[in-house]
């Protein structure tokens, strides 16, 4: 921990407390191992770090995180973990920094200002807010959260326990990831855009075609693994990456070059990227189904993996199909480094928002 850090923390009285530990520490030991000493596991995780320290059936919890945004993710991920392995009423009580509100510091509310088809199947919003300073680093990713139509919106609030209390039944609210393309702090706005895909039910992508200024919706975030510094890169993705590609592009440091693959339905939907030392490559599917075609896949597997120096770093996000076979090359026949990689599935043929991510951890 360091001396700007921000803690809190909690003890759980549990008679089980042994397995919450095992658990974490086996949830965890893929990223950072957990040093342990005695009864004291200490272990870092993306958004902080945490310490356990169990005395029979006391179990004291320490979360430390650089902010108040990230002190409360800690609280959140950390609450769960306790929850899934011990039982779902133990009670949890944070101390110590943050936490005094029953708004999650990470929730803004959003309305909508403008909208723009920037290509056939891709709709730009814009979006004012206010503080959004927090939103311009620490990933790229957010979580949208739409209310029901024609309701006035009822927001998450955050417990004494750490965890999000979501609105039920008629004012449930849909929840999407998406990826923030551009944010001007100053200003005080965000650019979002959706793929305008097909489907039944598609929340996001209606809300986003029909969108009116004025309209209000949520963010929670930001969030998501980030790129790291060095190396060059493979960056692999289809219509709903092309906006993690476009800001992994504006922001990559001078000299550092990228080979890229992006999969559209056709040249019409092409959009313009800064792509000095990077080379772009379009592929299309020519009115077939997006996650059907294998192109992406078909692009990886006409790499030489000898070719590539050895401070490259792949990034993917796909189609769940697409995902699993460019994880299994990447992974299993390049033999490439778990932390020289990051292949994500952003959607999956058949399955509503988070559903299409729960085998792909
Ligand atoms: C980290 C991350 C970042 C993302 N960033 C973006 C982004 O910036 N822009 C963006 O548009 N998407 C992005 N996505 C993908 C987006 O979250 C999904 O496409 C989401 O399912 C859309 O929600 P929906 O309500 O429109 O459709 P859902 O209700 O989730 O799904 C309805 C139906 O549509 C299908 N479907 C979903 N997405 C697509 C698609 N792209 N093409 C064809 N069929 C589809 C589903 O399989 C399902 O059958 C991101 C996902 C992740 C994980």
């Amino acid at each position: 921990m360091t001396s700007q850090e921000l803690t809190a923390e909690t003890v759980i009285r549990h008679q089980a407390a042994a397995v919450a530990v095992r658990g974490m520490c086996r949830d965890h030991e893929d990223h950072r191992l957990p040093v342990e000493r005695g009864n004291e596991w200490r272990f870092r995780m993306h958004y902080g770090s945490v310490i356990l320290e169990l005395d029979d059936q006391d179990l004291k919890i320490r979360v430390s995180a650089a902010d108040e945004t990230d002190l409360s993710y800690m609280r959140m991920i950390v609450a769960g973990h306790v929850r899934e392995y011990l039982d779902s009423a133990v009670a949890i009580r944070w101390s110590g920094d943050g936490g005094t509100s029953s708004i999650p510091v990470f929730f803004r509310e959003i309305t909508v200002m403008s909208s723009e088809r920037i290509s056939p199947h891709m709709q730009r919003l814009r979006f004012s807010a206010r503080d959004i300073g927090r939103f311009a680093s620490g990933g790229i990713h957010l979580r949208l959260l739409i209310p029901p139509r024609g309701r006035k919106p009822v927001w998450p609030t955050i417990g004494e326990d750490g965890l999000l209390v979501w609105p039920q039944g008629e004012d449930a609210l849909t929840v999407r990831i998406y990826t923030i393309q551009a944010i001007d702090v100053e200003k005080g706005f965000v650019d979002i855009d959706f793929v305008l895909h097909p489907g039944l039910e598609t929340p996001a992508a209606k809300f986003a075609q029909t969108a009116k200024p004025g309209d209000v919706i949520g963010m929670i975030g930001p969030g998501g693994e980030h790129v790291p510094d060095g190396g060059h890169l493979i960056l692999l993705g289809d219509d709903t990456a092309i906006p993690a590609i476009s800001r992994i592009l504006r922001e990559l440091p001078e000299g550092r070059t990228a080979d890229v693959w992006i999969e559209v339905d056709g040249p019409g939907d092409i959009l313009p990227l800064k792509a000095e030392t990077a080379s772009v490559r379009w592929l299309f599917r020519k009115g077939r189904p997006a996650g059907t075609t294998g192109l992406l896949t078909d692009a990886v597997r006409k790499i030489d993996p000898k070719t590539l120096p050895e401070d490259i770093f792949v990034w993917s996000g796909s189609e769940f199909t697409d995902f699993k076979e460019i994880r299994r090359i990447v992974r299993k026949e390049w033999g490439l480094a778990k932390d020289r990689q990051l292949i994500v599935a952003y959607w999956r043929r058949g399955a509503q928002g988070d559903d299409a991510r729960s085998e792909a951890a």
